[in-house]
């Protein structure tokens, strides 16, 4: 059912990406719609940050809450500790005042002996005297019986507060746990967030740099913002598409696909080539590079889900096209260098260790015709789903 629904919502995604892009772009790319994209790219990075932000807090505020339970659970634990220790004192009072009773009945006794009976006497002064020890025996027998009987009940008190506290101790475990999951949750959404604006940045600095050198082009060649790139720079004309590698096999086709680590639906938007890292990979036709998207940290390249990208505009029977290099370990060209399907664009990668969306090295291949995402099949021979090929052509 959860997979069903994550298709649909694909489904639908797509449809409305690919129809918002046939409704928004009558033809060919043009500088003003680079930079309108540009505008998106960078309030998605704000939007991004803003969420990091909000989760950012949520977590701070999770974190607080922990440690305030922490803390009462400490205090309840101490304070049973004082309640042990409490009763252990009430206890041993207990003890001294049952020897208190017996010392002072066995004197009575000792005072009512037969033998001692008379000498007792003779100690008093008098039989008023006798009299009155007599009483003060009893009455501190009684005293202590009593005493007794509050220390019993202040252990039953302290026995009951034991409870109360350990049941309190019990609730805040449960809350700990609950909000330990909460923090997890915030945590994990916290690496997407990060991870999504590395990449949000990545594109946006891309675009940043595309834009720039597009505009120079355009302010030198006095082109109005609103006419095509393929008519401003002059990109070569093309016949066709060739393979952008020597040789290689099809590992993964373009279409909608479950993502092997990203674990959804998606729209895989190119062709997977596995080849082995460093394979040379070349321009698929003549063109022009229009845009480079390197990683952040290339000493950490698993930071990024495509890698080094080299983005290459073509004008293939009067169609504005671009092709897509993805994963590459190292780029060979430069932003708007001219290119023929002999330049080498740059150096196939993948791997694991490389890109944490990918599971083993490989060349993804995407292909656009103006700014939607297109088969690569229906513009390159390629041989079926799991076939090698060992030639260009
Ligand atoms: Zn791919």
């Amino acid at each position: 059912m959860k997979k069903a629904v994550k298709i649909l919502f694909t489904i639908l995604i797509t449809f409305m990406f690919v129809s918002n892009v046939f409704a928004g772009t009558s033809g060919d790319t043009t500088l003003k719609d680079l930079k309108d994209k540009l505008a998106k790219e960078q309030a998605n990075v704000n939007k991004i940050a803003a969420k990091q932000k909000q989760v950012q807090t949520n977590i701070k505020k999770v974190e607080k809450e922990l440690d305030a339970l922490a803390d009462e659970i400490e205090q309840n634990e101490n304070e049973i500790k004082a309640s042990q220790e409490k009763i252990v004192e009430l206890e041993d009072e207990i003890v001294n005042k049952k020897l208190e009773i017996d010392t002072l009945l066995n004197f009575m006794q000792v005072s009512e002996g037969e033998n001692l009976y008379l000498e007792y006497i003779f100690k008093s002064k008098s039989f008023t005297d006798f009299i009155y020890r007599s009483a003060v025996i009893e009455q501190l027998t009684s005293y202590n019986d009593n005493l007794i009987v509050e220390m019993n009940q202040l252990i039953e008190e302290n026995k009951k507060l034991q409870e109360e506290l350990s049941k309190k101790i019990a609730e805040s475990e449960v809350s700990v746990s609950k909000l330990s999951k909460t923090l997890s949750k915030y945590n994990l959404s916290m690496e997407d967030l990060v991870d999504d604006h590395k990449d949000a940045k990545a594109d946006y600095e891309a675009s940043k740099k595309e834009v720039a050198a597009y505009e120079k082009i355009y302010k030198q060649k006095g082109c109005p913002e609103t006419m095509s790139i393929l008519d401003c720079v002059d990109v070569p004309y093309a016949d066709g598409f060739v393979r952008p590698t020597k040789s290689g096999t099809i590992t993964s086709n373009y279409g909608l696909r479950y993502h092997p680590t990203l674990h959804y639906y998606r729209l895989h938007n190119g062709i997977d080539i596995g080849t082995p890292t460093n394979t040379p990979v070349y321009a698929s036709a003549a063109g022009i590079v229009s845009k480079i998207t390197r990683v952040a940290n290339p000493n950490k390249r698993n930071s990024s889900c495509g890698g080094n990208v080299v983005y290459v505009k073509h004008r293939v029977k009067g169609k504005e096209y671009t092709t897509v290099y993805m994963h590459l370990h190292s780029i060979s060209v430069k932003l708007n260098d001219f290119v023929t399907i002999a330049t080498e664009v740059g150096k196939s990668g993948g791997g694991e260790s490389y890109d944490y969306c990918t599971t083993g090295p490989h060349l993804h291949f995407g292909m656009m015709q103006g700014s939607s995402y297109v088969n690569p099949r229906n513009y390159v021979s390629f041989p079926s789903l799991g076939k090698r090929y060992t030639s260009r052509y």
